[in-house]
């Protein structure tokens, strides 16, 4: 293959396909390799809602996802195929502390009272994405600005090379054994999916004792959720669990009593010990630039459009510029 591209980036994930769209705006010419076919991508599964899921407090993922959401609400606005901005309703259960830190992020957050079991709820606009009319709109703006897709598993990092001179990872899981990062992990998530009964608000219970709980209406159907099982390598069906999320989401919202089931979805969220990786590789070199952007864990969409910023100044100019002073990541605890 010739080097017609000056970036190539690895991945057709949701953080790879913004990523390739933000180099192209900024005058790159982009190949996007992917291994996968777009449905069977974890960014196909995701519930897709603005919400920095499983996050801990940061500067660096508070800017990601102040950037999303306004390019997000920005594109509901704009008719972008699968973008909604939603209300939605976030119950609480531990006593009312002040607003969450990720406040700062969301245009119109605001705490009230909840009948219990609940102590107080949040309410604030989401924007929301069914991702495989998003994914498909974000490869035809790449296709339509002269970039490339091509179908292509790479062995090792280094064979992008043969392609362009500056290489974006953005592999999710598979980041782990290809960028060889032993704090890579996946989390599997589980959601059943709804006719809709015309809801239109979504329904957030993260704290339920019996499991993460949310109700995310969409156009034609309600994604019900889910299951946050860190370390759980497989997608093999359960409907124990199915039986179990639907029982729950009713429970929060009783219209649903009698909404059909239309089919489940279940995925592996790309998660790492420490936050997301996203920086320059350090075996870059003038002339070979490697820039690593990789797990998001459960908030790769509400991350994407501020990350792909960081990754494009990195790619580009071999430094971050957009988002402020770096700070640590804080470190989660690791599974038991
Ligand atoms: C049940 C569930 C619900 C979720 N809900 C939300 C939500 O509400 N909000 C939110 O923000 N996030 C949510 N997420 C998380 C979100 O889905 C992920 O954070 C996001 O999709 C990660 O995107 P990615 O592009 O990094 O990875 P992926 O979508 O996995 O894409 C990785 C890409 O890399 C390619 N690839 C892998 N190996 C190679 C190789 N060797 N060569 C070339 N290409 C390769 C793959 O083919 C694929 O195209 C959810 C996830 C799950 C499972």
């Amino acid at each position: 293959m010739t080097a017609a591209a000056d970036v190539v980036v690895l991945g057709g994930g949701v953080i790879g396909m913004t990523a390739a769209v933000t180099l192209q705006q900024r005058g790159a010419r982009v190949t996007v390799l992917f291994a996968d076919d777009p449905a069977d991508t974890v960014s196909t599964v995701a519930a897709a809602v603005w919400y920095p899921t499983h996050t801990d407090e940061d500067r660096r993922v508070l800017d990601w996802a102040r950037q999303t959401y306004t390019e997000l609400s920005r594109q509901a606005a704009g008719g972008v195929p699968g973008v909604v901005d939603r209300p939605t309703r976030m119950l609480l259960r531990d006593p009312y502390a002040g607003p969450p830190w990720w406040a700062p992020a969301c245009a119109d957050l605001v705490a009230g009272s909840a009948a219990p079991p609940y102590t107080a709820q949040l309410r604030f606009t989401a924007p929301t994405v069914e991702m495989s009319p998003y994914l498909a709109w974000l490869r035809q703006r790449l296709t339509a600005g002269g970039g490339r897709l091509l179908r292509r598993r790479v062995r090792w990092l280094a064979d992008a090379f043969d392609i362009a001179p500056t290489v974006v990872n953005a592999t999710g899981l598979a980041a782990g054994r290809l960028a060889a990062d032993p704090a890579v992990y996946p989390v599997r998530g589980h959601l059943v999916l709804v006719a809709n009964p015309g809801l239109t608000v979504s329904v957030r219970d993260e704290d339920h004792p019996a499991g993460i709980t949310y109700v995310h209406p969409r156009r034609h159907d309600v994604v019900l959720g889910g299951t946050y099982q860190p370390g759980v390598g497989h997608t093999a069906p359960d409907p124990d669990t199915a039986a179990a999320i639907r029982r729950r989401c009713v429970d929060l919202v009783p219209e649903l009593a009698d909404a059909p089931v239309l089919g489940e979805r279940i995925g592996l969220r790309p998660a790492r010990y420490g936050g997301p990786r996203v920086e320059l590789d350090p075996s870059s070199q003038s002339g070979r630039r490697l820039v690593h952007a990789y797990g998001h864990g459960g908030a790769g969409v509400t991350l994407s459009w501020g990350c792909a910023a960081e990754v494009a100044d990195l790619a580009l100019n071999g430094r971050a510029g957009t988002t402020g002073p770096r700070q640590a990541l804080t470190r989660p605890t690791p599974p038991q």
